[in-house]
C-alpha cells in the first residue's frame, strides 16, 4: 500500500489537483489562493510545487495532496486514495485492511448500483415500465433528465429484481441488509419494498447510491399506501444525512455560492431540468444539523423554497435557528401563494420562478410578512398572535444588530414601542444566547503571543530561502550574524553545508524529521516576497539589525541590573568592568540603529 501511495504521489502534481478545485495565482516559485478552509479575502493558502505540499498561513491547515483531498472533500484516507489513484491512472491492489464493516458498506453500495441499473432499464426499455415512463413524460420530465437522475421503476413482479441481483452474485443476507428487500412471511421468496413505484436513487455527494425513494403511480388502485416511501435506516442510508441531488448540484452550489432548498424529488428535478442547478431537496420542511454541515462545505447562503407554512412548525423553527447560528445567510423564495410548490411553479411559469429566485426575501422579513398576512394587526388579539408566531424566530437571531433591527421593524409594523417588543422577545430567548456568549469567549482566548525574536528570525530565514542562491547567501551572512532561536539555527546550519545547486525537495530530504515542518513553513513563507536581489539584501540587513538591536537591548538591561547590584555592594572594580561592557554594547547598538534605514 505504502509503495502505491508513493507511486500516486509521484504521478500527480499537487498544483494541478488543487487547481481543479480552486483558482490559483503564481507568485514566485509558489501558488497562492484564498483558503477554502477558513474565510479570507487576501490569499494565505500557499502551494509549493517543489515540495508538493500546501499550507495556509491563516488557519494553519497544511499537508500533501492526500491531506488536501481528505480535508476538502471530507473523505477518509482510503477514499482519497481511491479518488487520486483514479486520477493517476493507477489500479489499486485490493486493500486487505478493510474492516468487516467497510466491506459490507462497499457491497451494499455495489448492490444498490446494480439495482438502480435494473430499475432504470425497466423504466426506459421494458414494456413493464411503460405506465411509469408515461407518467414521468406527462409530468414533463424528459428522457435526458430521467437518465441524469437514473430514475427507475420497480416492476410489479416481486421476484424480478431479486433474481437479477442473485445472478449478479449478491446474497439474500446482503439484499436484506440493503433495506430494499424483505422476505415474505411464508417461504423464502424476496419481495421488493418499492414494488410498483417510480424509483429515485438517493446518492451521497460522492455519487454513491445509499438508498432509494419510491413514488406510487397515480393509476395505482391500492388504497391507503403512502405516496412516497424511503429506504429504512441501514448501515449506509441515514435519512437525516441525505440531500437529494447533492451529487449533481454541488459544483454549481460552489460556483453560485448559494443553494436552493426544496422539499421533494420533483421540486428538485424540475428546476434542475430548467437550468437551475444549485438545488437540493430535504424531504420535509425541516433540515437537520448534518445536512447543514454538509452544505456548509460548499456555501453559506441558503435559499428556501419550502412549504408556505414554513413558520408553522417547531421542527422548521429549530432548523432555522441552527442554520442561523452556523452563520448561514437564509433567504426565502416567495411563491406568493400562486403555486403550491417549485415543481408546479416551474411547470406553469418558469419565468415567474426565476424572477422570484433572483429576488429572494430575507428569512426574517418573510416570517414577519407571513404573520402579518395571516393575522389582523389592528386588534390586540391579532398583535398577540403575530408576536407569538414571529418572536420565537426573531429572539434567536444570532447577530445582535440584525436581531435588534428586526425587532424594531416588527414594532413599527405593529405600531408598538421597540422597548415593549424587545422586552416581550426576552421570553423566547432560552439557551441560544448562551451559545453566542460561549463563542465570544473562545475568540478572546485565541491568539497566543509569539516572541518577537522568533518572528524576525523566521522572516530572515524565509528571505534567505527566497533567494536564487541560498547557500551562497548563507555563507556571507554567517560571517557577521548568528541565529539565536534553536530550530532556526539548526535549519540554517544545513545551508552552511552547501551543495552545487539549491533544490528545495533535496534540501528537505537532508533535514532530520523534527525540522522538516519548520523548513516547510519557512520555505512557504518565502512566497510573500517579490524582491530583486538588491532589495532582498537590504531587507535582510534591516532584519539582522532589528534582531541585533533586540539582543543588545536585552544585554543592556541585564548589565544595568548587574551594575546597580555591584554598586550597592561597593565593588568598584567590577562596576568599572561592567560599565566598559555597557559602553561597548551601547556603541554597537547605536551603530546598528544608525544603519537601520
Ligand atoms: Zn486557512
Amino acid at each position: 500500500m505504502e509503495s502505491q501511495v508513493q507511486e500516486i504521489k509521484q504521478k500527480l502534481d499537487i498544483v494541478e489537483i488543487i487547481g481543479k478545485f480552486l483558482p490559483l495565482k503564481k507568485r514566485g516559485r509558489h501558488y497562492l489562493t484564498n483558503c477554502p478552509f477558513h474565510g479570507e479575502k487576501t490569499p494565505s493558502f500557499t502551494i509549493s510545487p517543489e515540495l508538493q505540499i500546501f499550507k495556509c498561513f491563516g488557519c494553519g491547515k497544511a499537508g500533501d495532496v492526500f491531506t488536501f483531498i481528505q480535508e476538502y472533500e471530507h473523505v477518509d484516507f482510503k477514499d482519497a486514495l481511491e479518488d487520486l489513484a483514479k486520477v493517476a491512472g493507477i489500479v489499486l491492489k485490493k486493500d486487505p485492511h478493510l474492516t468487516q464493516v467497510e466491506k459490507l458498506h462497499r457491497r451494499l453500495i455495489d448492490l444498490n448500483q446494480e439495482a438502480a441499473k435494473f430499475y432504470h432499464y425497466i423504466l426506459t426499455a421494458h414494456p413493464l415500465g411503460k405506465p411509469a415512463l408515461d407518467y414521468l413524460l406527462n409530468r414533463h420530465i424528459t428522457l435526458d433528465t430521467i437518465k441524469t437522475f437514473r430514475l427507475g421503476y420497480s416492476p410489479s413482479n416481486p421476484e424480478l429484481v431479486s433474481n437479477y441481483l442473485q445472478k449478479k452474485g449478491f446474497t439474500k443476507a446482503e439484499m436484506l441488509a440493503s433495506g430494499t428487500y424483505g422476505t415474505s412471511r411464508y417461504g423464502n421468496s424476496m419481495y421488493d419494498r418499492f414494488l410498483g413505484r417510480v424509483i429515485f436513487p438517493q446518492s451521497d455527494f460522492r455519487d454513491r447510491i445509499l438508498g432509494f425513494s419510491g413514488r406510487i403511480l397515480p393509476s395505482d388502485k391500492s388504497q391507503n399506501q403512502a405516496k412516497y416511501i424511503n429506504s429504512p435506516e441501514t448501515d449506509i442510508y441515514h435519512k437525516s444525512q441525505m440531500l437529494y441531488g447533492i451529487n449533481l448540484a454541488r459544483e454549481e452550489i460552489k460556483r453560485q455560492k448559494s443553494t436552493i432548498i426544496v422539499e421533494g424529488e420533483f421540486d428538485m428535478i424540475s428546476p434542475y431540468q430548467e437550468g437551475i442547478k444549485n438545488i437540493v431537496a430535504i424531504k420535509g420542511t425541516a433540515f437537520t444539523t448534518e445536512q447543514l454541515q454538509l452544505l456548509h462545505r460548499y456555501t453559506d447562503t441558503l435559499i428556501l423554497a419550502l412549504d408556505e407554512d414554513l413558520a408553522g412548525t417547531n421542527a422548521s423553527l429549530k432548523s432555522i435557528e441552527v442554520a442561523d447560528t452556523m452563520g448561514f445567510d437564509i433567504h426565502v423564495i416567495d411563491l406568493q401563494n400562486k403555486f403550491k410548490d417549485p415543481d408546479e411553479a416551474i411547470m406553469a411559469d418558469p419565468q415567474f420562478f426565476k424572477t422570484q429566485l433572483a429576488t429572494p426575501v430575507p428569512i426574517w422579513d418573510f416570517i414577519i410578512n407571513s404573520a402579518l398576512k395571516s393575522h389582523d394587526s389592528s386588534t390586540p388579539k391579532g398583535k398577540q398572535d403575530i408576536l407569538r408566531q414571529v418572536l420565537p424566530f426573531l429572539a434567536k437571531i444570532s447577530n445582535l444588530v440584525t436581531r435588534s433591527d428586526y425587532l424594531s421593524k416588527l414594532a413599527s409594523q405593529l405600531g408598538s414601542s421597540p422597548e415593549a417588543v424587545i422586552a416581550e422577545s426576552q421570553k423566547y430567548k432560552n439557551n441560544s444566547s448562551k451559545l453566542i456568549e460561549d463563542q465570544s469567549l473562545k475568540i478572546e482566548d485565541l491568539p497566543a503571543k509569539i516572541p518577537k525574536m522568533d518572528i524576525l528570525e523566521e522572516h530572515l530565514l524565509s528571505l534567505i530561502f527566497s533567494a536564487k542562491k541560498p547557500y551562497l547567501l548563507a555563507t556571507k551572512i554567517t560571517e557577521h550574524f548568528a541565529f539565536i532561536t534553536q530550530r532556526y539555527q539548526k535549519v540554517f546550519s544545513y545551508l552552511l553545508k552547501p551543495r552545487k545547486n539549491f533544490v528545495a525537495a533535496k534540501f528537505a530530504s537532508r533535514l532530520p524529521p523534527e525540522l522538516s515542518s519548520v523548513f516547510q513553513d519557512i520555505f512557504l513563507h518565502s512566497t510573500q516576497f517579490e524582491f530583486d536581489s538588491h532589495s532582498r539584501l537590504s531587507e535582510i540587513n534591516k532584519t539582522i539589525n532589528q534582531i541585533k538591536s533586540i539582543t543588545y537591548k536585552d544585554q543592556l538591561t541585564t548589565l544595568s541590573t548587574k551594575i546597580a547590584q555591584a554598586e550597592n555592594q561597593g565593588e568598584e572594580e567590577i562596576v568599572k568592568k561592567l560599565e566598559q561592557d555597557y559602553n561597548h554594547i551601547l556603541s554597537e547598538l547605536s551603530q546598528v540603529q544608525s544603519t537601520k534605514r
